[in-house]
Order: structure tokens, then C-alpha cells, then sequence
């Protein structure tokens, strides 16, 4: 890593020969690598140098302090709690028709169902117990089915929401 550039020493020094405001800030940030030895050793052995310096020092401290608490404020939350509440409880009132629509669906497809599985087991009982014919007509039901299935869901799927709950036909 490079050493960091020293202030120019011009500016370090005042013409009474003590520290300029430049050079204590600079002591007082903790930049002592910015400034030469010279006045490191000045800050600490003259008097109204020192001085000035534990002043720039607080100063820093306070300016510190003020940054660090302006970065800490909290921002305020745009919506208040009941107002966030009330937008909730409008949002679940406006989705309550669409809500009746999906328990229609839920209706239809528990239906649907109910006269389904019935006969998916009959077709199970009937491959397990019959001979090869059997069989086959059977897996042949037991696709018919599932293909009729696949069908309606296909369908009811494809059909705009009124159409498919009020069941008007065109
Ligand atoms: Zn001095």
C-alpha cells in the first residue's frame, strides 16, 4: 500500500509560528499520518497549541456524534397500523364474490369426484380378480376414464369464470 500524501506543509503553520486550523483538525480526526513529525511534536509540547487542540478534539467528538445519530434516525412507516388494517379488511371484502365462485368449484369437483372413485375402484377390483380378457377390458375402462377426466378438467379449465359457474352454453 502507498503512504498517504502529506499536507502541504505551507498550510500546516500559522505566521506565529503555531498550528493552523488545518493541521489540528487534521490531529484532532485522527490524520496524524497526514501531518509531519514537526508538528505532531508542536501539538505536544506548546501550550495554546494543545490547547486548541483538545478544542478541536471535542469538536470532532461532537460532529461525530451528530453524524452518527442523524444516520440512525428512523425513517417513519408510510401507513399507520389501523390505516394498513383497513386497506386489509377492504382487500378480503372486494375477494368475497370470487371467494363464492371457488367454493362453487370446490363444490363441483368434490362432486365430480364422489361419482369418479366409485367406479376407478370397481375397475381396481375388477383387474385384480378377473383373467386376461378381463384385464384388458378393464384397463381399457380404467384409461377411458382417466382420459374423460383429464378431459373435463381440460375443459372447466378453459372456460371463462361466469360461464363455468352459472353453466350458460353459447
Ligand atoms: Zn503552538
Amino acid at each position: 500500500m502507498s503512504e498517504p500524501r502529506m499536507i502541504p506543509s505551507d498550510i500546516l503553520w500559522q505566521k506565529d509560528g503555531h498550528l493552523s486550523d488545518v493541521a489540528l483538525d487534521a490531529l484532532a480526526d485522527g490524520q496524524d499520518a497526514l501531518v509531519p513529525l514537526c508538528v505532531r511534536e508542536h501539538a505536544n509540547e506548546c501550550e495554546p497549541c494543545a490547547i486548541r487542540l483538545g478544542d478541536a478534539f471535542l469538536l470532532s467528538a461532537q460532529a461525530q456524534t451528530l453524524l452518527q445519530q442523524q444516520s440512525y434516525r428512523q425513517i417513519p412507516w408510510p401507513l399507520s397500523l389501523p390505516s394498513l388494517l383497513t386497506v386489509l379488511v377492504l382487500a378480503l371484502l372486494g375477494a368475497l364474490p370470487s371467494l363464492g365462485g371457488f367454493v362453487a368449484k370446490a363444490q363441483n369437483l368434490a362432486h365430480t369426484l364422489s361419482a369418479v372413485v366409485p367406479n376407478l375402484t370397481r375397475a381396481l377390483v375388477v383387474l385384480s380378480r378377473s383373467e386376461d380378457m378381463a384385464h384388458f377390458i378393464a384397463l381399457v375402462f380404467l384409461i377411458a376414464i382417466v382420459v374423460l377426466l383429464a378431459g373435463a378438467a381440460t375443459i372447466v379449465r378453459s372456460l371463462p369464470r361466469q360461464t363455468a359457474s352459472y353453466g350458460e352454453t353459447r
